[in-house]
């Protein structure tokens, strides 16, 4: 028997509530298993490394208010929300693969994920947030070092737009 994951329904609604097609492997059932997991071992080292180099963070948390797209990695007054990718999910260029069962469906599952991403990435710059996604494929260190060039960057030199909304003391 396989276990039916949240959120799995076609998009289009045309099938039956609940329909998915059955897992055609272990492998898909296991993409399946890993579909929004927080705490992944890609964000966990990311974390470590940023943590060493004295950066301090919010944790899966929604940066805008109002928009519910939650970022792995925050820094809330800088402005910059980090977001770590998975290479299957979220269709890296290196990794993408598109299962073969069920072709059309995953097709349409993959690229509205791609979709939303580019959605979130639009509505937070358009309120002042600086998007910084890394692949889950990348060194972390190297991840972190783009996640901390860009923290700096914002801490130095805060952007004109969040000066002139603050009215100060
Ligand atoms: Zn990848």
């Amino acid at each position: 028997m396989t276990t039916s994951p949240p959120g799995a329904e076609p998009p289009d609604g045309r099938a039956s509530r609940g329909y998915r097609p059955p897992p055609s492997s272990a492998v898909a059932r296991d993409r399946f298993r890993a579909q929004k997991r927080r705490d992944t071992a890609p964000e966990l080292a990311l974390r470590r490394l940023l943590h060493a180099r004295g950066l301090r963070y919010r944790v899966d948390t929604a940066p805008v208010p109002g928009v519910r797209r939650r970022a792995d990695v925050v820094f809330t007054r800088a402005r910059v929300a980090v977001f770590v990718d998975g290479c299957f999910w979220h269709s890296c260029p290196l990794h993408a693969t598109s299962p073969k069962a069920n072709a059309a469906w995953w097709r349409t599952k993959l690229d509205t994920t791609v979709q939303r991403d580019r959605d979130t990435d639009a509505s937070l710059a358009e309120a002042g947030w600086l998007v910084v996604r890394v692949w889950e494929h990348e060194p972390p260190t190297e991840a972190a070092d783009r996640v901390a060039n860009a923290y700096t960057s914002r801490a130095a030199r805060p952007p004109r737009a969040i000066r002139a909304a603050d009215p100060g003391p």
